[in-house]
């Protein structure tokens, strides 16, 4: 087993005697550990960031650039073992790491360009006498931390924008995949950001998020992960009023309508429904589909489900992973045994290769459909990240608008018409931050991604991802 280590200040820290353990969740094997560290730890580090931040944040925004430009191409050359890390301690597929490798450097190359748009401006004065100059600068140090299902870009989405503000970061990863942010860190390394610019901490989340949230010289969160810590950390970010960003949960509706292109509107759940096995936040998570089509979708997507082959991703040929955990499997099972017990229809359920989620040989959840969902069912209202396709009929756009938006959440949602009127009207009404017309993958390191809701505060990606890493500033010049 391999010890890695944290990277503070430009160094590699070994950590205790008691370290947090990295399991394969293919295999249940175990392939690394990583260091638990303290308190005093984290606040060691936030005091390294804090310096570099009096240096990092003067660079100008050409050389920042250059580094992130460097980091991209490093990201590049090494894709294939920043992948193959993914899927040993993740699970995905191979070629969806790679996907997600792509994905990710897609942010760092966008902000190594957006380094050198960030410009203030000049508003005219009442007084003839004066001027006022608007500033944008960094805001400082910013903890980010980052979820297990996309250990990767979660990473690169929050730190790419943020240095390129001028910001420093101390990341502090998921404890199922943290071996992914230490390839990060190396590149960075390699890549020559100076000490203490770039950090990453791990171990016992309750005690790094209060040494964090505690640090008057931590200026900002930026979190993705579930709704409930994310709660919990914007709670007690208020006794600093520290910045925070949220991207949380999401509970994605997918609605087919009777007169789109239903071999698209097939091909767009299964993108948007199986990537990650079910657990992206903005996976589709409640199907409603038009009563003229059901049978035809149902038995469409059964004839697609049937050729997908799920299994270890290092193999090749595997479409489908398996779930994070037991717990990740015992909640999938959890919602599909409520809502058969409440009256859902079994349509079809595949064979995965080990269905007992023993540690021992991986946590694979088999492909499900279940159709005839009603409200008082877990998997109507809950995420459920999982291989799972819960269907419910509809008849009317205003009922099938209002059903979409009945819930707290509000990440992502899918709709397919081939109606351009009745696509743009519902894409409107949708309360949700990121919408999918006929597109069932619509993330790009260009555009908004956030939610609505409960879904979270802020927006990462694009020219808006930047602005939570800055504060406005204006001066008053009397001449
Ligand atoms: P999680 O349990 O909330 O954990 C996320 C991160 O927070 C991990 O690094 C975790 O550390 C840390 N954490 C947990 N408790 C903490 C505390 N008290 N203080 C500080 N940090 C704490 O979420 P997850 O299970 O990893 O991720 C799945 C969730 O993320 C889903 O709900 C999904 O929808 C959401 N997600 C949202 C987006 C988006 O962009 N909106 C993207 C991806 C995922 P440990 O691992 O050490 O516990």
């Amino acid at each position: 087993m391999k010890h890695l280590k944290n990277y503070i200040n430009g160094a590699w820290v070994a950590g205790t005697s008691d370290p947090l353990v990295v399991h394969n969740p293919a295999t249940g094997e175990i392939i690394a550990s990583v260091p638990k560290i303290s308190t005093e730890g984290v606040s060691a580090a936030v005091e390294d960031a804090d310096r570099a931040f009096r240096l990092w944040s003067k660079e100008t925004a050409d050389t920042r650039s250059k580094y992130l430009r460097r980091l991209y191409e490093l990201i590049l050359e090494n894709e294939q073992e920043l992948a193959t890390t993914i899927t040993l301690e993740q699970g995905k597929p191979l070629k969806e790491a790679l996907g997600e490798i792509r994905y990710g450097a897609s942010f760092v190359a966008w902000y190594s360009e957006e380094a050198k748009r960030i410009s203030g401006e000049i508003i005219p004065a009442s007084d003839k006498n004066k001027r006022i100059m608007v500033l944008k600068q960094p805001i400082g140090v910013v903890a980010a931390i980052t979820p297990w299902n996309f250990p990767f870009a979660m990473i690169t989405r929050k730190i790419a924008p943020a240095l390129a503000a001028g910001c420093t970061v101390i990341v502090k990863p998921a404890s199922q995949t943290p071996i992914s942010a230490i390839k990060i860190m190396e590149l960075v390394e390699k890549a020559g950001f100076p000490k203490g610019v770039v950090n990453l901490v791990t171990g016992e989340a309750s005690s790094i998020g209060k040494a964090l949230l505690g640090n008057k010289k931590v200026k900002k969160i930026t979190f993705t992960g579930s709704t409930e810590v994310g709660k919990e950390l914007y709670r007690n970010s208020a006794d600093h009023v520290k910045r925070i960003s949220l991207e949380l949960g999401g509970h994605a509706p997918f609605i087919v309508f009777d007169d789109g292109d239903l071999q698209e509107s097939i091909n767009g759940a299964l993108s948007s429904k199986f990537r990650n096995c079910g657990q992206a936040c903005i996976s589709s998570n409640r199907f409603y589909v038009h009563e003229n089509i059901l049978p035809r979708f149902v038995k469409g997507l059964i004839h697609k489900l049937k050729s997908l082959r799920q299994g270890n991703g290092l193999t090749s040929d595997t479409d489908l992973g398996p779930l994070i955990d037991r717990k990740a499997y015992q909640k999938v099972e959890e919602h599909v045994s409520d809502a058969l017990s409440k009256g859902a229809k079994l349509e079809y359920q595949g064979e995965a290769p080990k269905i007992d989620g023993d540690s021992k040989s991986g946590y694979y959840y088999p492909p499900t459909i279940l159709s005839g969902i009603q409200p008082h069912m877990k998997i109507y209202s809950e995420e459920t990240f999982g291989p799972v396709i819960p269907i419910m009929a509809f008849t009317e756009e205003g009922d099938v608008v209002s059903m979409a938006n009945d819930s707290d959440y509000g990440l992502a949602a899918y709709l397919y018409t081939r109606d351009l009127s009745r696509g743009v009207r519902v894409s409107e009404a949708l309360e949700y931050g990121i919408v999918g017309l006929n597109d069932g993958a619509p993330s790009a390191a260009q555009a908004p991604f956030g939610g609505f809701k409960e879904s979270g505060i802020g927006r990462e990606g694009g020219h808006f991802g930047i602005e939570p890493f800055l504060e406005t500033k204006y001066i008053s010049i009397g001449l």
